[in-house]
């Protein structure tokens, strides 16, 4: 992935690869497609999906050669978050990184401005979601079989600031990881100041399906 965005980028100069024609490729505004993102999922909480009655065969065939995602997802790897379902969306509409805490590791930075720089992504939601398994070890802070605890480091910041609050932590962690996805990449940074791009956090509720946004 990183080496796609690398060869993407190594034609464009720096003030090319972040001009609007570059990467309009979806219609929408950045606050068109964080609407689209939350209609999606009020469709969902009330049960009247909408993506099941598109034509998978028309999509398919649509982005055989290209992808036009209009919103990115940074969200966990539990099972519990379907990411494409809760936001009533088919195949060619969310760009979706998963890592278990929903942390930004160079790995999915990189994915994201891939997605945000090169196939136009108008929004990105961090997600969080009730219940989080890596929070919660996090905050217990026990030892853990194998490479598990290379995530906690991830998740300190927000752990220090709500402390054994599960709750708050998730929530201060979705927003850290938002935070940091807009200070640690220049590339993403000037995007949002030049007004093409949106990252917002959120946590999702297991229990009513619902995305809620979080203040910044
Ligand atoms: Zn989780």
């Amino acid at each position: 992935m990183a080496s796609i965005l690398a060869s993407a980028l190594a034609g464009l100069g720096a003030g090319e690869a972040l001009a609007p024609r570059a990467m309009a490729q979806s219609p929408l505004s950045p606050e068109e497609a964080l609407k689209e993102l939350m209609d999606g999922n009020a469709r969902f909480v009330e049960g009247r999906l909408t993506s099941f009655a598109h034509d998978l065969e028309i999509l398919k065939n649509h982005t055989v050669d290209k992808q036009e995602p209009f919103a990115a997802l940074l969200s966990c790897a539990d099972s519990r978050v379907p990411v494409e379902l809760i936001f009533d969306q088919s195949i060619g509409h969310l760009f979706v990184t998963r890592v278990a805490g929903n942390v930004a590791t160079p790995e999915i930075i990189g994915s994201l401005e891939y997605g945000a720089a090169v196939l136009g992504t108008k929004v990105i939601l961090v997600l969080g979601h009730a219940s989080c398994g890596a929070v919660k070890a996090t905050i217990q802070g026990k030892a853990v079989p194998g490479q598990i605890s290379s995530l906690f480091p991830h998740i300190q910041p927000a752990v220090h600031v709500a402390g054994h609050d599960l709750e708050r932590a998730i929530a201060e962690n979705a927003k850290i990881q938002a935070a940091l996805l807009r200070e640690a990449s220049p590339v993403l940074a000037e995007m949002v100041k030049e007004g093409h791009l949106k990252i917002v956090a959120g946590t999702y509720d297991l229990g009513s399906g619902k995305v809620t946004l979080l203040e910044s």
